[in-house]
């Protein structure tokens, strides 16, 4: 494992070396990679947000206490002046709340760079200073942990500068109030939705000023113009760190209000002990179907399954190779049968325990349960089966199990459900049974047949097999009594059971196999169904006058029968995955504009003909030779160019930091519309790749972004030649799902076991 580690960063070291030396031959807009290379998270925080010299303290403190407590210990430090002074207590505020929310989310989020707006002293009523944080939206990358402990670092920082509490006016605790109800209804769901009293009393008591941007058009309509409230627009990125944060993360907040010994949070206890109760009455709470997956759709997006609805997914805890954190499995004949809706990747809306997932298939699930148009039932249980009978399908009884694995459960903070009864549960039953002598069943693959099912559980007083369960919990106790007098008329001739046809729609509810033949319901496995309508042994009636429900009523008659699928799960399809090449269409090789005179095709090399052609370019300048290029490293003299600003009404030019033309008013752009000789450009690019002649490079129309910086045409030749294609970012790239996958074989993923070993494999 190290050393596989160990080539992966050799790898990227040598290629950010190639990139460093690339860069510096000044064919790119910068002359070194704008990304740093970071060996760990220290590295990683301090080049995300810095300040210069943090990272070995940190992999000090880190080394000694958690992530968390190092990042408030770290806030106080650069509070201090240990990392340098900055230009004043607001900014050295914003670095200490920046490096510790990066250190909280190990540098891997943006929260911490677009979460954070800016930090600012404002002053109270009193004539008092107080500390406000400014967040916007991004902060929801963080997530709720990480929001809190931002503002319980801002208020360590408050208290690191000598900074007075905020005291909040009546009219600002009652706009926040109004404004999480806002952003629940207008803007997005809350994952945790406050009561009013609770924010109040949070605002009231949280001794920072939790503020922000605006995020979302919506503005609030009670409490507006505010006077220490810039906006009257929804502040999402603050409703997101009260709520989401604080709010929902009272019990995170205390451990470290306790631990490390903060003052002024006293109140939260309170709020813990509220939640405390709220707990223990959660664990009575029934699982109720849950719409709220299916309320937007989108036409095009199937549902799959409705709210816990009978007959769709059922639950199964586990987890295969290529499934894990919000990756779930379904069986591959179920993809097929829902007519290819659901490939591998495709996002789908759930129901519980999360919202969302990827989906892959898995086909030592359970698959589903189909009639098809001759009136048959079976159990569909391959790819290739499934496929062998697709057109005959009339409607899928049962969708087959999804199977969820723990961890997301309790990720999305979801209490675990009942599971239906599974092949791996029998199997451990069978096993804590040591002296059996049916262990040859202990391989989860080798199904025993029916007679011997209902033998080891007559025997070993253990469940009969999930095979043959059938889902009694989904009938009605009347419905039991009709499909009673159903079987009651039953006969068996040649091993199968003949039913005369009727109320057929009974057993295709719970699930049992059957053909049509003759006007008969013919079953094949029918001995553990006889078992448990009392018409081996027992006597249905007197059960059926006695019990309350349909599972109590099938345990009445000597062998022991458990739910096979206690929780359906919703499911509808999110969005379908794209897993493919990023191109712009039409497709290009080269950013670099050619306005109309590429014809049709947009090809450069028809341009060329023209000659210089007019187009809207950065303009760079060298200061030594004063040459107007395109460049990065001048072309005449090979020194560094800078950037200038042109005016477009009047020509007139102007430095980087001017933003209006001092002539005329007009805005000054970073770029200008010139003649640029695009025959000499691409006749010099030809030469220095060593071009055949035979590409067919294609250019784009013009330029969008800010500088308008062009590829060198170099690029377009390469990308030409090779048959690659250049993305609107400058990135040549193919977008692949994003699932886990532990484990694979070497020709799955086309790689020989060679290289796989030089990768690092062993
Ligand atoms: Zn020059
Ligand atoms: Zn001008």
């Amino acid at each position: 494992m190290e050393s596989y580690f160990r080539s992966l960063e050799e790898g990227v070291k040598r290629a950010y070396s190639i990139a460093l030396k690339a860069r510096s031959r000044g064919f790119d807009p910068e002359l070194e990679p704008e990304i740093p290379f970071a060996k760990d998270m220290a590295e990683r925080v301090e080049g995300l947000v810095g300040p210069k010299g943090v990272a070995p303290r940190i992999r000090e403190l880190v080394e000694e206490m958690s992530n968390e407590e190092a990042a408030i210990k770290i806030a106080g430090e650069i509070v201090k002046g240990k990392f340098g002074k900055f230009d004043d207590n607001e900014k050295t505020a914003e670095q200490a709340l920046r490096t510790s929310l990066a250190l909280i989310t190990e540098g891997i989020v943006a929260a911490p760079l677009e979460g954070i707006v800016k930090v600012r002293i404002k002053k109270n009523s009193d004539g008092t200073n107080y500390l406000a944080i400014y967040f916007a939206g991004p902060i929801r990358s963080a997530g709720g942990s990480a929001q809190a402990l931002a503002v319980l670092v801002g208020d360590a920082i408050r208290v690191g500068l000598g900074l007075n509490s905020y005291k909040p006016t009546d009219d600002e605790i009652e706009r926040f109030v109004e404004e999480v109800d806002l952003y629940n209804t207008e803007a997005a769901r809350l994952q945790y939705h406050p009561e009013p009293q609770d924010i109040r009393k949070a605002v009231k008591n949280i001794p920072v000023e939790i503020t922000g941007e605006p995020t979302e058009k919506v503005e609030v309509s009670g409490y507006r113009n505010l006077e220490r409230i810039e906006t009257n627009s929804l502040r999402g990125g603050a409703v997101l760190v009260l709520a989401e944060g604080v709010l929902q993360k009272v019990g995170k907040i205390l451990k470290y209000v306790n631990k490390l010994g903060f003052e002024s949070w006293e109140w939260l206890g309170e709020f813990a002990a509220s939640r405390v109760t709220d707990d223990s009455e959660e664990k009575d709470v029934k699982i109720e179907p849950s719409f709220k997956y299916i309320k937007e759709l989108v036409a095009g997006r199937p549902v799959l399954s409705h709210p816990s609805e009978k007959g769709g997914f059922r639950l199964r805890y586990g987890r295969s190779r290529n499934s894990g954190f919000a990756a779930m499995s379904m069986h591959p004949a179920t993809m097929v049968l829902t007519d290819d809706f659901i490939a591998i990747g495709t996002q789908l809306k759930t129901e519980r325990p999360g919202k969302g997932t990827a989906v892959t298939p898995c086909d030592a699930i359970d698959g589903p349960i189909v009639r098809l148009k001759d009136g048959s039932v079976l159990r569909i249980e391959s790819y290739s089966q499934a496929l062998k009978i697709r057109e005959d399908v009339d409607e899928i009884l049962f969708m087959g199990d999804i199977l969820v694995n723990y961890g997301d459960f309790l990720e999305n903070n979801h209490i675990l459900i009942p599971a239906g009864y599974c092949e791996e549960w029998w199997v451990q039953e069978l096993e804590r049974e040591k002296k059996s002598k049916y262990t040859e069943y202990l391989d989860i693959e080798n199904i025993p047949d029916e007679e011997i099912a209902i033998r080891i559980s007559e025997e070993l007083g253990i469940p009969i097999h999930p095979r043959y369960t059938y889902f009694y919990h989904d009938l009605t106790l009347e419905e039991m009594k009709l499909l009673y007098d159903m079987l009651k008329k039953g006969e068996v001739r040649d091993e199968k059971l003949y039913i005369p046809l009727q109320e057929k729609h009974l057993l295709e509810f719970i699930g049992v196999p059957h053909r049509i033949e003759d006007g008969y319901i013919v079953l094949q496995e029918f001995k553990s169904l006889l078992y448990c309508f009392g018409l081996v042994n027992g006597n249905f009636e007197e059960a059926y006058s006695r019990v309350e429900s349909t599972m109590e009523l099938v345990n009445s008659f000597g062998i022991k029968v458990m739910e096979k699928a206690p929780s359906y799960i919703g499911l509808r399809m999110g969005r379908p995955e794209k897993a493919k090449e990023r191109k712009m269409s039409p497709a290009v090789n080269v950013l670099f504009p050619i306005g109309r005179n590429g014809g049709k095709t947009r090809e450069v090399e028809k341009a060329t003909r023209k000659g210089k052609i007019k187009i809207e370019v950065v303009y760079r300048y060298c200061e030594s030779c004063s040459k107007v290029g395109i460049t990065t490293l001048c072309q005449r003299c090979g020194e560094p160019t800078v950037f200038k600003r042109k005016c477009q009404s009047c020509g007139y030019t102007g430095d980087i930091s001017e933003s209006t033309c001092p002539k005329c008013s007009s805005r000054l752009n970073l770029y200008s519309e010139r003649d640029i000789d695009i025959k000499i450009l691409y006749e010099r690019a030809k030469a220095r790749v060593g071009s055949s002649g035979r590409e067919v490079v294609k250019g784009i129309i013009g330029m969008t972004s800010l500088y308008k910086i062009p590829e060198p045409i170099e690029k377009g030749l390469l990308r030409a030649k090779h048959g690659v294609y250049v993305f609107k970012d400058g990135t040549i790239r193919f977008d692949s799902t994003d699932i886990p996958l532990t484990h694979f074989r070497p020709r799955e993923v086309m790689v020989s076991l060679e290289i796989l070993k030089m990768l690092g494999y062993d």
